[in-house]
């Protein structure tokens, strides 16, 4: 099968032929139907070897749609011909984390060597994939596996943010979304869908601040060193009771901290290596700072019911498998408006 990988450290991906995997004892091997490419396998290819903690070559792809192609022993609860997309920050399942739902921050993921797919285990950047667990999958339906398969991450981890930050979105509160690509589009989107907030939006082209303006921001603003006063401008002098960091490099983190209100939360969601100073007198009293990776699998539950009634709708650019290199090339210059989805 043709298969999209990560070989050499520092070097674009190639798309290769590699053997068509057969699902184990308790796994299944789906035929992808769409994968989503995500600004994160940009950042893991500028990792070091030490950085990145696992080895090469990877297949990407840790946004995964398929249908059910082949059930391993012991398989049971899907069939073969359903549609499902892939719940990917995999777990022990055991532990206490992933006992309460959070199987993002299982405890014992790490040292077991469970990696997500396309994050270290083979992803959905193929033609067939393995999912390691049927708790893994989540049907779909009738609904598009292209439109759909963004809401795994591009979806998922935005939710989990807004839903940290839920009681502060009161009418009458004020967000600022920094970065309106993959995640970020989506991001607007749900707040409108869960909230009352007034959105403004923030990037650096007019492209992605147009986009942002079409799924719902009330204002929108370039994302320069004068970007914090305008906020502050715009609320009275207030500030943001929310910040959401889809982009998390220095001048972003800087740029939430400037902006942010009283009582407020930053929310670094953007992996770009910045860091924010928290310490009495570095940032407006009783404001929280979080990094959140991913969310729950009854999060990507609650996006499957919202997309059935149309209200999330992804942005997608659509490529073929033996253009997914030139896709990540877009995706790390900035040129992709939505999410960048592979139809193998
Ligand atoms: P993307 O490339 O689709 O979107 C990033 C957007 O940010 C683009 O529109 C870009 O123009 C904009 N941008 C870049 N620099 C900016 C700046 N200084 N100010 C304002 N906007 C700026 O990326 P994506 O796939 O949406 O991912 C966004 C970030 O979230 C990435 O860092 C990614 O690695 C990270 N991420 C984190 C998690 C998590 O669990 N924490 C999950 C998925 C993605
Ligand atoms: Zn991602």
């Amino acid at each position: 099968m043709k298969a999209v990988q990560y070989l050499r450290t520092g070097q674009p991906v190639e798309v290769r032929e590699v053997p068509t995997p057969e699902p184990g004892p308790g796994q299944v091997l789906l035929k992808v139907t769409a994968a989503g490419l995500c600004h994160s396998d940009i950042a893991v290819m500028a990792m070091t070897d030490e950085q990145r903690g696992f080895d090469l070559p990877l297949t990407l792809g840790h946004e995964g749609a398929g249908v059910v192609h082949k059930l391993g022993a012991g398989v049971t609860d899907v069939a073969e011909g359903d549609s499902v997309i892939v719940y990917g920050p995999w777990g022990c399942g055991l532990c206490r984390q992933c006992a309460e739902g959070r199987e993002n921050y299982c405890l014992n993921a790490a040292a077991r060597g469970i990696r997500p797919p396309g994050l270290g285990a083979p992803g959905a950047l193929a033609e067939y994939m393995i999912v390691d667990d049927v708790r893994h999958l989540v049907p779909i339906g009738d609904l598009d596996p292209v439109a759909t398969v963004p809401l795994t991450d591009a979806g998922l981890t935005p939710y989990h943010a807004i839903g940290m930050s839920l009681p502060k979105l009161r009418p009458g509160s004020t967000t600022v979304v920094i970065g309106a690509g993959g995640l970020g589009h989506v991001g607007i989107q749900l707040l409108r869908a869960l909230t009352a907030t007034r959105i403004i939006a923030l990037d650096l082209n007019d492209d992605k601040l147009k986009l942002a303006e079409e799924v719902g921001a009330h204002d929108t603003m370039v994302s320069d060193d004068q970007a914090a006063a305008k906020i502050r401008d715009l609320t009275n002098g207030v500030g943001a009771d929310v910040v959401l960091d889809f982009v998390g490099a220095q001048a972003t983190v800087t740029l939430a901290g400037a902006a942010a209100a009283v009582n407020s939360d930053i929310t670094i969601v953007g992996i770009a290596g910045g860091a924010l100073p928290v310490g009495f007198g570095s940032l407006p009293f009783e404001c929280r700072v979080a990094s959140p990776y991913w969310g729950t699998r009854g999060e990507l539950l609650d996006l499957v019911e919202m997309a059935k009634l149309g209200t999330v709708s992804v942005e997608v650019e659509r490529y073929g498998i033996d253009d997914a290199p030139t896709a990540y090339a877009r995706l790390h210059d900035g040129q992709v408006r939505g999410r960048a989805v592979v139809v193998p």
